[in-house]
């Protein structure tokens, strides 16, 4: 009898048409990735997803019944997808949570200057960044913005083989002396996060002629005049794919990651058990929800009432007499979320038998938080118990991590939201290096095992 809990690496673990599954659904991962950088890309493309697979409008829909398969689009935003179960809704839903929207750099309403004959728009950047990890890299330009009439016109330059990209211009070393005199966290000014558009001279304009420059082309390409940026969401992010890391192709490096590669394991989760005609005893939710980053607020977070809407709807369109108090007391989730990977070279601050070590398995979080496991959830010991069965009786590896040494830092997730409302929750996801950064990295098959375990837990 083995006594001593050790890490196993999954790799050694695998025959070899495992390993190539562990490729197919890391390629289409990554696909994932590269077409869905902002919240409402990801939420587009899971409702393709979604649709594809005889999911539908809840909306539309005025009874559901054992089998059903619907969803919610909340304000393009965020998404909760359902598979109506045999069991009435009292007996509680298995619920996946996990969020689409990572750091980036949004617009100011209204950003754009010329100084020096460069033209330049303002930036705030979005969610926890290390600053200087975004300047001097190709950045692409995604979001919507509205006309004067109303009309939505999308925007996406950046990501296709001949696009033109942007760039923030960090200061060359040389004249660096006094920025580089300043913390880590302070040289990067975030008011001079500006990303450059421009510096071609309008020969008719009498002033700002870049600016004037600028402001025709994007009349031209998108209709729109210098007022419209008020009414538009427009993100920067990395202008570059998602590709294999070593020279083994074990990781995955890629921008999102936090948290889309819990969303997308999340999702397939969902459509994958309804392809292979799985019957839910349990109402199964995947919630994905928008907002996370900047501490879940807002009305497409997982603090906003939406959910507790979509919970209406589910109850009264499947006739049960259930009060959704008690549905949530009886429901089980997975916090989605990703947790970090133990860094090869910065390895001080992890307490490493309490970490995740890369390719070890989904990591299982007791607790977030920080300090006096200060605004953390902690899941019951029962509840890890019913997890750690679940993921035991159906193979899936897993490792028991918490975010790093006491005091080092801290961080949550969408966990006590759901746990205020008394839902049984544990943190459960990915472990990635460079968290935040625009390249996060993940084990491959770290990704593929959420993915197994998403599916063991809704079936559970
Ligand atoms: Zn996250």
């Amino acid at each position: 009898m083995e006594l001593k809990y050790e890490k196993k690496d999954i790799y050694s673990t695998l025959n070899k048409k495992e390993i190539e599954q562990v490729d197919v659904y890391s390629k289409e991962y990554m696909k994932f990735l590269n077409s869905s950088k902002t919240e409402r890309l990801c939420v587009e493309n899971a409702v393709e997803i979604l649709n594809e697979n005889g999911f539908s409008d809840i909306s539309k829909k005025r009874s559901l019944k054992a089998g059903d398969k619907v969803y919610l689009v909340n304000k393009q935003k965020s998404i909760f997808a359902a598979v109506i179960g045999k069991k009435d809704l009292i007996y509680g839903t298995n619920i996946i949570g996990s969020h689409i929207d990572s750091p980036r750099l949004d617009l100011k309403p209204m950003p754009l200057y010329e100084n020096h004959d460069v033209a330049v728009l303002k930036t705030q950047y979005y969610g926890g960044i290390k600053k200087y990890q975004w300047m001097s890299i190709p950045l692409a330009m995604y979001g919507v913005v509205y006309n004067e009439k109303g009309e939505k016109i999308k925007i996406a330059i950046g990501d296709t083989n001949d696009d033109t990209t942007f760039t923030i211009a960090d200061l060359l070393p040389h004249l660096a002396k006094d920025q580089l005199k300043a913390n880590a966290n302070e040289f990067i000014d975030p008011e001079k996060m500006s990303v450059i558009i421009g510096n071609i001279k309008d020969k008719e304009a009498k002033d700002s002629k870049v600016k004037t420059t600028v402001l025709k082309l994007l009349n031209e390409k998108y209709g729109i005049k210098e007022i419209d940026f008020a009414r538009a969401e427009i993100e920067f992010v990395p202008a570059f794919d998602a590709k294999f890391v070593g020279i083994d192709r074990s990781m995955i490096g890629g921008y999102g990651q936090d948290d889309r590669v819990c969303s997308y394991a999340n999702l397939r989760a969902i459509v994958d058990l309804v392809k292979e005609n799985h019957t839910f005893d349990k109402t199964v939710i995947s919630l994905i929800v928008d907002k996370e980053e900047i501490g879940s607020t807002g009305n497409t977070s997982m603090t906003s009432q939406v959910f507790d809407m979509f919970i209406n709807m589910l109850l009264q369109k499947t006739g049960s007499k259930a009060d959704r108090l008690n549905v949530y007391y009886n429901s089980k989730m997975l916090s989605a979320d990703v947790a970090t990977a133990v860094d090869p070279v910065y390895d001080d601050v992890s307490d490493i038998q309490n970490s995740n070590i890369l390719g070890s398995g989904i990591a299982l979080e007791k607790y977030s938080g920080s300090g006096g496991k200060y605004s953390s959830s902690d899941a019951n010991a029962e509840f890890m118990s019913e997890v750690m069965k679940i993921f035991n009786d159906n193979k899936v590896m897993y490792q028991i991590g918490t975010l790093g040494k006491i005091g080092k830092g801290g961080g949550g997730t969408i966990a006590y939201i759901l746990a205020d409302k008394g839902v049984d929750v544990v943190d459960c996801g990915t472990a990635v290096l460079a968290m935040h950064s625009p390249y996060e990295v993940s084990s491959k098959f770290d990704v593929y095992m959420t993915y197994l375990a998403y599916k063991a837990f809704f079936k559970s």
